[in-house]
């Protein structure tokens, strides 16, 4: 049968597996997950220190969390970066805007250098003001905070709305943001390439080997031990077992895939350019143009009570009735097309609402993670960034203010607040944006009802800080 997740079942052959841990082992790393962030942070300690005993330990497979089951996005920018930089003078903004951006580069070149074969296109995104008027003003207000915030005019600009005609038609389109710090690419080619190199320049990568406790120098499975000077914790919405799981919120989201277009219907839809597209509503909507010529599109997020981790990958008909519905209403020239795919993961989201990257010195324990449904890019920068920090050098990365040089992951990182007042929360902004969604997609207007809600939401987010 088919694997549900198109970015597993489009791989052209099987990926390598790797063994469990059995028995006991030293190094100088252990890295807990082979997603994004435990990959990275083991090539660029490697060529740091190709000296360095690094272990990976993996409780499922490689790109088995949301790594291997995203959107394939890779963004020049950071959810929550205003709450970093917000009162820092523009010019120090834009260094870190910059350094963002750059990251998005520094895959490719990466991917070439390395000769990784991963689809990677680096198109820009479009953010379309489409399906009902409110949408422009979203919009509007999104491209002025992005100015504010640091990003480059150059870089993140208004298309009028024959612009945006040019690039795809989506409907009842009043134009929007082109960012062009976006790529595209195919995450489990890029997990599985990275991997193999890995493994070829003597990391040592354990699948099937969930850790079942973290300590100082310690990481332990149930048929083996680490001892390490350093433990790098790098689960983000997967965290389990370990202590950090109440740290990190895990949100599920979903997406489906059609099956090949045919170049008359990409004739009706555009995107030759295969840029990345989404809109301005509360259901964040996310898709691109796969190498392959399929639309590839996610939407929503979805908190469930006690916060555990999507296993399976499938999802069911009516999750995927409701995205290829979106997907219809954002491109009336689509037609009917078979959905070929549909699957969920999990990612996460710290409770200050912005990503980190910790080490503790005294310790060697490390984390990142807390992207917030942005982590592609965002766990090849804090990869790095780990890399660096343990290997003691200073990088501009390293000076930047999600990283915590010396601090103890469970201080600087909040912890959620315990059931039921989570799951209520959650549940009440979930409710209120679909009242929001279907208040404007009808044009009834509340005069201050979206303020209102972005009130309650960073009220929110803010009550720890
Ligand atoms: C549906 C969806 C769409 C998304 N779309 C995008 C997008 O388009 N662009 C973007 O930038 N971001 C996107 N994201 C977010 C992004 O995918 C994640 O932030 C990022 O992949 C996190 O990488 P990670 O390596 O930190 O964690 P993960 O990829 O989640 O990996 C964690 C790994 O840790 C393993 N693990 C957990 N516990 C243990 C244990 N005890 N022992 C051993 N191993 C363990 C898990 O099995 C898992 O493999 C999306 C996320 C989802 C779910």
């Amino acid at each position: 049968m088919a694997h549900p997740c198109y970015w597993h079942d489009s791989l052209a052959t099987p990926p390598v597996a790797y063994s469990r841990l059995d028995g006991d082992i030293d190094a100088d790393v252990v890295i807990i997950g082979a997603g994004f962030t435990g990959l990275w942070s083991a090539y660029y300690l490697g060529n740091a220190d190709p000296s360095l005993r690094i272990v990976v330990l993996e409780a499922e497979h490689v790109g088995y969390g949301a790594s291997g089951r995203n959107g394939g996005w890779l963004v020049g920018s950071m959810a929550g970066l205003d709450r970093y930089i917000d009162d820092w003078p523009l010019a120090k903004r834009q260094t870190v805007c910059d350094l963002l951006c750059r990251n998005v580069d520094d895959i490719g070149a990466v991917l070439e250098r390395e000769g990784i074969e991963a689809d990677y296109h680096k198109g820009g995104a479009v953010y379309v003001a489409a399906r009902y008027p409110a949408q422009e003003q979203v919009q509007r207000e999104y491209l002025a905070h992005l100015h504010h915030i640091g990003f480059r005019d150059e870089d993140c600009r208004w298309l009028d709305p024959d612009a945006m005609d040019r690039i795809g038609r989506f409907r009842d389109q009043r134009g929007g943001i082109l960012q062009r710090q976006v790529a595209t690419f195919h995450p489990v080619k890029l997990l599985h390439g990275l991997a193999v190199r890995l493994v070829a320049r003597g990391v040592r990568l354990y699948e099937h080997s969930p850790v079942e406790e973290t300590a100082p120098g310690l990481a332990r499975t149930r048929h083996g031990r680490v001892r390490a000077r350093h433990v790098v914790t790098s689960t983000e919405g997967y965290t389990r077992h370990l202590g950090l799981k109440r740290h990190i919120l895990p949100i599920e989201s979903m997406l489906i895939a059609t099956e090949p277009l045919s170049s008359m219907q990409w004739d009706e839809i555009g995107l030759a350019g295969r840029q990345a597209f989404g809109d301005a509503s509360r259901l964040v909507t996310y898709g691109q143009r796969s190498q392959d010529d399929r639309l590839i599109f996610g939407a929503q997020g979805y908190y469930h009570f006690g916060g555990p981790a999507r296993a399976e990958f499938g999802i069911s008909a009516r999750h995927q009735r409701m995205r290829e519905g979106l997907l219809n209403a954002l491109f009336p020239g689509l037609g009917k097309v078979s959905i070929t795919h549909g699957w969920g993961g999990t990612l996460g989201l710290s409770r200050h609402f912005r990503p980190h990257a910790i080490l503790d010195a005294e310790t060697g324990m490390a984390t990142a993670g807390g992207y917030a449904g942005e982590g592609a890019a965002m766990a090849h920068l804090m990869g790095q960034t780990l890399a660096e920090l343990i290997t003691g050098q200073q990088t501009e990365r390293t000076r930047m203010p999600w990283v915590h040089a010396n601090a103890r992951p469970a201080e600087v990182l909040k912890r959620w607040e315990p059931e039921p007042l989570r799951w209520m929360s959650a549940q009440a902004v979930s409710a209120s944006y679909g009242l929001e969604e279907a208040m404007m997609q009808r044009d009834l207007h509340v005069p201050g009802l979206s303020p209102a809600l972005n009130a309650v939401n960073n009220a929110v987010s803010r009550m720890v800080e």
